[in-house]
C-alpha cells in the first residue's frame, strides 16, 4: 500500500486538521501536484533546474579517512552539502516553486527558523522572479541576521513576528494567515515534511531525489544495498528525503538522530520522536512537545534548523511500525561530531549534520564489521561559523 492515503494519513498520523477555509486551497494544491507529478514535462523542467541550476546529481562519496577512525563501518556520504545555496533545502524549494507558476501565482511566501528555508525560498523566487515575504520570529531575526541580509539581498522581505515564543512554529502560524487571506495570487512554501496534507507528501516527493540517486550510485559502487541509513531530523525533509527510497529494503536499516540539545533529562531538547506526544501541530497528527496543560513547548538545539516542537507524520509512522529508529545526540557531541568530519574529511558539515556525523561513533561500537552505510550529509557549516565561535578548541 502506498502512504499517505488518500486524506494524507500515514496511519494515525498525518491529515489535515486546519478550519474550514484551508480545506478547499489544499484540496486544489493537491491536485495539481498530482497533475504536475504525472506530467512528463514539469519533470523534465523540474530535473532540468535540480542539475543545471542546483548542481544535481551530488556525488555519494566513500568517507575513507572518517572510515579509518571509525575502524568498523564503510560509511558514504550523500553530499547535499553541495548543492547550491549549500543545503538539500533548495531540492523543495525548487520544485514547489515551479508549482506556483504552474498554478500562476506571482507571490511566494514561506515560515523560516534559522532562515535556511528563508534563503532557499528566495533563491528560488528570485530565479523564477516571483515577489517573496518570509515570516520569520523577531528572536530568530536578532539571532540569524546573517540569513536576514541574505534574504533581503535576493530580493525577499522578511516579516518580523512578534506573536508567542517570537520563533519558528509562530512564523508558521503568521504564514497560515497570510495564505488564507491572500490565496488568489499566493503560493505558501513549507520548508519540511511536515504542515497539513499534501504538504508531507509533496515535500517527500521533491526530497525523496536524494534516496533514489543514492541507492542507485550505491547499488553501482558495492554491488548491494546499504546495511544502514542514518540522517538527521529536524522536521525530517532530509532524513524522508533519503528513507523513502529503500523502504521496501528490508535489510536497510533507518536511522533517524534528533536533538538532544542540553539532555533529554533536562527538558531542553527537539527530541519529538523520543519524548514526545501525540498531538496536533501546523494542521497534522504526529509527535510533539507539548506541556502538561497542552501548550506547545519551546525546543532548543544548537542547531537552529533541527529546533522544531514538531516533526513529519510519515516519521512517527515510520517509529510506530518499526520500520526507522530514532536517536539523539546533545549539543556537545554534535560539536565534536562537527570536528571529526572537518579534521578527517575536509568537510565542514552543518551543526544539523554533525548530530548523525555524531551518532557514527555509537553505531561503530555497535554494528556488525564492516557495515556499509549513508549518511546524508545535509548541509555544509559555514553559516554555522558565527554561533560556534569559541566552542571549536
Ligand atoms: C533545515 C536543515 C535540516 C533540518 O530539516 P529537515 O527537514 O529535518 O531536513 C537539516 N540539515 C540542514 C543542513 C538544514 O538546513
Amino acid at each position: 500500500m502506498s502512504l499517505p492515503d488518500k486524506q494524507g494519513h500515514f496511519g494515525e498520523f498525518g491529515g489535515k486538521y486546519v478550519p474550514e477555509t484551508l480545506m478547499a486551497l489544499l484540496e486544489e494544491l493537491e491536485k495539481v501536484f498530482r497533475a504536475a507529478r504525472r506530467d512528463k514535462s514539469f519533470q523534465r523542467e523540474l530535473a532540468y533546474y535540480l542539475n543545471e541550476y542546483a548542481g544535481r546529481p551530488t556525488s555519494l562519496y566513500l568517507a575513507e579517512r572518517l572510515n579509518r577512525h571509525l575502524k568498523t563501518l564503510k560509511v558514504y556520504l550523500k553530499r547535499e552539502d553541495l548543492l547550491h545555496t549549500g543545503a538539500h533545502k533548495i531540492n523543495n524549494t525548487l520544485g514547489q516553486v515551479l508549482l506556483a507558476k504552474r498554478m500562476k501565482k506571482t507571490r511566494i511566501i514561506a515560515e523560516t527558523g534559522a532562515g535556511q528555508h528563508g534563503v532557499a525560498t528566495a533563491t528560488a523566487a528570485a530565479f523564477m522572479g516571483l515577489h517573496c515575504e518570509v515570516y520569520m520570529g523577531s528572536e530568530d531575526i536578532e539571532r540569524q541576521a546573517l540569513n536576514v541580509d541574505r534574504m533581503k539581498l535576493l530580493g525577499a522581505k522578511v516579516v518580523p513576528v512578534t506573536s508567542g515564543s517570537q520563533t519558528l512554529k509562530d512564523a508558521m502560524n503568521e504564514a497560515i494567515r497570510d495564505w488564507v487571506t491572500n490565496v488568489r495570487n499566493t503560493f505558501y512554501i513549507i520548508g519540511s515534511v511536515a504542515g497539513p496534507h499534501p504538504y508531507p507528501l509533496m515535500v517527500r516527493e521533491f526530497q525523496s531525489i536524494i534516496g533514489k540517486e543514492a541507492r542507485r550510485q550505491f547499488l553501482a559502487k558495492e554491488k548491494r544495498l546499504p546495511d544502514y541509513l542514518v540522517a538527521c531530523v529536524g522536521g525530517g525533509s532530509n532524513a524522508m528525503g533519503l528513507f523513502h527510497a529503500f523502504f521496501n529494503d528490508k535489510h536497510t536499516k533507518m536511522i533517524g538522530v534528533e536533538a538532544a540539545g542540553l539532555g533529554l533529562a533536562t527538558g531542553h531538547h527537539a527530541a519529538t520522536l523520543m519524548k514526545g506526544d501525540i498531538g496536533v501541530l501546523h494542521g497534522s497528527k504526529s509527535n510533539i512537545l507539548e506541556t502538561k496543560d497542552g501548550q506547545i513547548k519551546v525546543a532548543h538545539s544548537i542547531a537552529a534548523g533541527l529546533d522544531y516542537p514538531g516533526v513529519g507524520p510519515e516519521h512517527a509512522y515510520y517509529k510506530k511500525i518499526g520500520r526507522a529508529g530514532y536517536v539523539s545526540v546533545t549539543d556537545k557531541k554534535a560539536l565534536e561530531g562537527l570536528r571529526l568530519l572537518s579534521r578527517t574529511e575536509g568537510i565542514i558539515p552543518a551543526l544539523e549534520t554533525a548530530h548523525a556525523i555524531s551518532y557514527l561513533e555509537r553505531l561503530a561500537r555497535k554494528a556488525p564489521r564492516n557495515s556499509r552505510v549513508i549518511v546524508c550529509l545535509s548541509g555544509r557549516g559555514d553559516k554555522d561559523m558565527g554561533s560556534i565561535k569559541g566552542l571549536i578548541k
